[in-house]
């Protein structure tokens, strides 16, 4: 993989010393990383369930999003299965405040898409966001420390508030297709327009699944700015 030199290089003498005194644990197998590892140890990172992605063929991650006319090209590093060890990471990064791995895959990834000519013709990123309390409660948005991987790599911008999250009580995890596609209505509101017009903005979330969230950001965007173009970056693609 093209970001194996970058990740997974020789540590200093600090970070030796600091993984002496406080060791850090895969996030997959558990097992103690040595201090050339970071957040998962090369066994899983190398036997990892990735999508992989080809400019010239229709990926899952499109395909979920086919319907979007606005949507210019999308991609999942990759598949998130629930039974599997390698959902810790998801967990880790959503619930178990370790954000820093969505922004570590997310740099290895965008090193990879940037190779293939993913990014050609984006303005910028808009990372998903989050309705304001939950920001507040769970202390950060995944999403944004995902972008700002994808930002470290590529130089893009992070639109920060140009589309919010409104309130909504019904969660999305544990509804079924439809319940999703039905709960997800009306999520967003475009609270600055002039700044999405015109644009290709790169959308990133931290997982898709029937793809009803990202599909209702993206109305929603559409029907205030119709001249948009969306590409959209996902860590993980579930139920494939
Ligand atoms: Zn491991």
């Amino acid at each position: 993989m093209d970001g194996n030199k970058e990740s997974f290089r020789r540590p200093g003498l600090v970070r030796r010393l600091f993984e002496f005194v406080l060791p850090h644990y895969c996030m997959v197998c558990g097992r103690r990383l040595d201090p050339s590892e970071q957040q998962i140890c090369i066994t899983c990172y190398l036997g990892m369930p990735r999508i992989g992605y080809e400019m010239d063929s229709i990926n899952p991650t499109e395909r979920i999003l086919l319907a979007e006319k606005s949507l210019v090209r999308a991609a999942s590093m990759f598949i998130y299965d629930k039974e599997s060890d390698y959902s810790n990471i998801l967990f880790h990064l959503k619930y178990w405040r370790h954000p820093k791995v969505g922004r570590w895959l997310a740099g290895i990834f965008a090193r990879e898409l940037q190779a293939k000519g993913f990014f050609e013709g984006i303005d910028c990123i808009v990372p998903l966001p989050l309705t304001y309390w939950k920001e507040i409660r769970r202390g950060y948005n995944q999403c944004m420390h995902i972008a700002k991987g994808v930002r470290k790599v590529t130089g893009l911008p992070i639109l920060r508030n140009a589309v919010i999250r409104k309130v909504n009580r019904t969660k999305q995890a544990g509804l079924g297709k439809y319940q999703r596609w039905h709960n997800a209505q009306g999520l967003f509101e475009v609270a600055d327009a002039g700044a999405l017009r015109g644009r290709h903005i790169l959308i990133i979330d931290d997982v898709v699944t029937t793809g009803s969230t990202l599909c209702s950001m993206i109305d929603t965007i559409v029907s205030v700015v119709p001249d948009i173009r969306v590409s959209v970056i996902t860590l993980a693609i579930a139920g494939i």
